[in-house]
C-alpha cells in the first residue's frame, strides 16, 4: 500500500493498546484515523493522525468515514474487556463486542474495505489443556468476555468466506508496560489489572495489593501469566497488516512472550523496580481465572518475523513504572 495515500482506521485508538499501535503505525509513515467514542479511551492518547469521536454502532457515521477517506485497513481495538463485569452484565458485552462489531463489519462489507485486524485474547482458550498454548489449542472461553471475542473470530471466518474480506486475528496474552517515551500508557477506570494496581501500592495510592488466591497448584500457590509488552503487541499489528496485504490472505496469531510469572513474582519484580515495599493480602480466588496460561508465538515468529523486543519482566515493569509515576 502506498503509505501516504491510503488510511488505516483505528477503532478504539484512544485506548491502551490501540494508542500504542497508532503511534507505531504513524512513526512508520502510515496515515491513521482514530475512531473512538471515548467511553473508556483518553483523548490525550490520540497524538497521531486524525480523530473522529463516535460509535461503531452508528452506520451513518461509518458510511461517512468510508466515503470520505480511502481506507484500506480497519484495526478494531474497541471492546469492553472486564471479565468480572462481563459475568455480571453479559448483555453489555454481547451488545458492544458482538453486535457493535457486526455493525462495523457490515459497513466494511458495504464499502469493500479489504483488510481487518482484530484484537482477540488468550481468554478465548479458557483453562489450558497444554502449555504453551498455540493457535491449534481448542477454544473454550470461561467468561462472557472471552465468548464475545471468540464469537467475532467465528464471524470473521464466515465473512471472509462469503464476502472476501481478509482478516488477521491477534490473540494477546497479558498486555503490560507502556510507551518507553512515556507519552501514553495504561490507564483504566476502574483499574483491575495486576501491574497497575501493584504500582498504585508502590505510589502509596493503595494500602496493599490483594492476591486473588494462594492455593492454586503452582510453585507459590498464585496464578501464572505470560506478560507481553504493549509496544510488542502494537508492532505485531503492523507486521500482521503488511503480511495480510502482501499475501492477500487471512490468519490468526497468538502474541505472547513465552515466559511465565506468578502473581507473587510480579509483586517482587515491582518491589525491585520501584524500590518500594508492596504490602499484600491474600484474598479469595477470582472467578474464571485459569491457574496458569503461557503462550506460544512460534507462528508469529516464523510467518511475521515477529519477536518480542521486551523480553525481561524488569524492563516491562520499568516502562510501566515510568508512565505510572507521571500519570497517577
Ligand atoms: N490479580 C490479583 N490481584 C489483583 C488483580 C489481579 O491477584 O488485584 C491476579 C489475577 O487473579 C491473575 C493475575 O493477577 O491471576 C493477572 O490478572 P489481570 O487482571 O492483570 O489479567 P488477566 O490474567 O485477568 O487477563
Amino acid at each position: 500500500m502506498n503509505k501516504a495515500q491510503k488510511y488505516i482506521l483505528i477503532v478504539g485508538g484512544a485506548g491502551y493498546i490501540g494508542a500504542h499501535a497508532n503511534k507505531i503505525l504513524a512513526s512508520e509513515g502510515y496515515e491513521t484515523i482514530v475512531l473512538d467514542n471515548l467511553s473508556y479511551g483518553h483523548i490525550d492518547f490520540v497524538q497521531w493522525g486524525k480523530f473522529i469521536q463516535g460509535n461503531i454502532a452508528d452506520p451513518i457515521l461509518l458510511d461517512k468515514i468510508f466515503e470520505t477517506y480511502p481506507i484500506e485497513v480497519v484495526m478494531h481495538f474497541s471492546a469492553f474487556a472486564y471479565v468480572g463485569e462481563s459475568q455480571r452484565n453479559p448483555a453489555k458485552y454481547y451488545q458492544n463486542n458482538v453486535v457493535g462489531t457486526l455493525d462495523l463489519l457490515d459497513a466494511i462489507v458495504r464499502h469493500n474495505i479489504p483488510y481487518f485486524v482484530f484484537s482477540s485474547t488468550c481468554a478465548t482458550f479458557g483453562e489450558p489443556q497444554y502449555l504453551p498454548v498455540d493457535e491449534k489449542h481448542r477454544q473454550l472461553p470461561l467468561s462472557p468476555y472471552g465468548k464475545t471475542k471468540l464469537t467475532v473470530e467465528h464471524i470473521l471466518k464466515d465473512y471472509a468466506a462469503a464476502y472476501g474480506i481478509k482478516y488477521a486475528i491477534l490473540r494477546y496474552f497479558n498486555a503490560a508496560g507502556a510507551d518507553p517515551e512515556g507519552m501514553i500508557g495504561e490507564d483504566h477506570d476502574p483499574e483491575t489489572h495486576l501491574i497497575p494496581l501493584v504500582l498504585d501500592v508502590a505510589l502509596g495510592k493503595r494500602e496493599y495489593i490483594e492476591v486473588f488466591g494462594d492455593d492454586y497448584p503452582t510453585k507459590d500457590g498464585t496464578c501464572i501469566r505470560d506478560y507481553i509488552h504493549v509496544n510488542d503487541l502494537a508492532y505485531a499489528h503492523l507486521l500482521a497488516m503488511e503480511w495480510m496485504m502482501h499475501y492477500n490472505q487471512s490468519n490468526d496469531f497468538n502474541l505472547s512472550n513465552g515466559t511465565s510469572f506468578s502473581v507473587k513474582e510480579i509483586i517482587q519484580v515491582a518491589e525491585k523496580v520501584t524500590g518500594k515495599k508492596i504490602p499484600q493480602r491474600i484474598t479469595e480466588r477470582r472467578a474464571g481465572d485459569p491457574t496458569k496460561i503461557v503462550g506460544s508465538s512460534q507462528k508469529a515468529a516464523v510467518m511475521l518475523n515477529w519477536e518480542p523486543y521486551y523480553k525481561s519482566i524488569e524492563e516491562i515493569m520499568a516502562t510501566a513504572w515510568n508512565w505510572h509515576q507521571k500519570c497517577h
